[in-house]
């Protein structure tokens, strides 16, 4: 398959990841089929889509009317052999569990026509476990986005033991087509680079604030205003070059055997999440979010990021 011939395309799974993407889809022209177990997240899928495009407008990045071509291209159902029947490309984004995705993966195999590339959105898990369930595991590949997915550039792409390279090669064009920034990892390693390196800085921040270093705002702050407001510019290794490999090492070997180095989830982690305080989407988490101030940061979040990604689409 070329990617011409990638015409039609399916995301399974509309929740956090996968409305995003099918927005991501659309606004480049793809007819896309965004399937779902539950109609009610389709409805919400839709709304959130309609919600997102209309903050793009707000920011300039797109037009009126490439808000209403974008939502003409999208078609929600829960119909999985409708959904995936005639797609080239199906991009799965359902619950980060090994045997839903396998149970998936057994009937995209089944459904979607044998050309399909199917690729998995998932955090951390093996595609090359993922594949060995369908008959096509050189069709299978991950495309690991960030959440929001229609805003963060970065995707990364893990080929499994099987994948081909004509399938990664194709998912790597599409991904640029799409407007993404792909890297393609040169071995799957589990938590790919994305999260391999956001959890060695969250164990670190985690563990600042348990052993009482600085509160919550200020640990943020540390890195909005200064590791983090760097980084989008030289990333971790060039930030190293820059500031001298001598004196890189020399902290390396003061403060390593300081860090953080526990195998286990914090502790105050574990009982905030026993206690139903899982973040904005309960009301509260590490900080409080009453309603009206998550809309208020959620608003503010993608302002920022879009604000972002302007200077990040200007640098190019
Ligand atoms: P989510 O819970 O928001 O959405 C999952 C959706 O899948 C739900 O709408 C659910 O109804 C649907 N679903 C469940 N079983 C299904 C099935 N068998 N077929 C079709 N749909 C089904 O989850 P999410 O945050 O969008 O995560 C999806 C995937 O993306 C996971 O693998 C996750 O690890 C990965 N991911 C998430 C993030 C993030 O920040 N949320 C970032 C990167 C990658």
């Amino acid at each position: 398959m070329r990617l011409s011939q990638i015409k039609q395309v399916a995301v399974i799974g509309a929740g956090i990841m996968g409305h995003g993407f099918a927005q991501v889809f659309a606004q480049k022209g793809y007819p896309v089929f965004l399937y779902d177990i539950d109609k009610e997240i389709l409805k919400k899928a839709s709304l959130r889509i309609a919600a997102n495009l209309d903050t793009f407008i707000k920011h300039g990045i797109i037009r009126q009317k490439e808000k209403k071509a974008a939502l003409e291209k999208i078609a929600t159902t829960t119909d999985l052999r409708e959904a995936v029947g005639k797609a080239d490309f199906v991009l799965e984004a359902i619950p980060e569990i090994m045997d839903l995705k396998k149970e998936a993966f057994t009937k995209l195999d089944q459904l979607a026509p044998p050309h399909a590339i199917l690729a998995s959105n998932t955090s951390g898990l093996s595609i090359t476990e993922i594949g060995a369930v369908t008959r096509r595991p050189e069709k299978t590949i991950i495309t690991h986005g960030a959440n929001p997915p229609h805003i963060i550039p970065v995707v990364e792409i893990v080929c499994g033991e099987k994948t081909s390279d004509k399938t990664a090669e194709l998912t790597y064009r599409l991904m640029l087509k799409l407007g993404k920034k792909p890297v393609r990892l040169l071995k799957e390693v589990p938590g790919f680079l994305f999260n391999r390196l956001q959890f060695a800085l969250y164990r670190e921040a985690m563990h600042c604030l348990e052993e009482g270093v600085a509160t919550a705002e200020d640990i943020d702050l540390v890195v909005k205003a200064g590791y983090g407001f760097r980084l989008s510019v030289l990333g971790p290794l060039e930030t190293s070059d820059f500031g001298g490999l001598d004196t890189f090492c020399r902290i390396c070997q003061n403060l390593f055997p300081l860090l953080d180095a526990s195998k286990e989830p914090p502790l105050s982690l574990k009982k905030l999440v026993e206690e139903g305080k899982l973040g904005v989407k309960t009301g509260e988490g590490l900080y409080p979010y009453p309603p009206a101030i998550a809309r208020r940061k959620i608003r503010e979040r993608d302002r920022r990021l879009l604000q972002q990604l302007k200077l990040f689409q200007a640098r190019k």
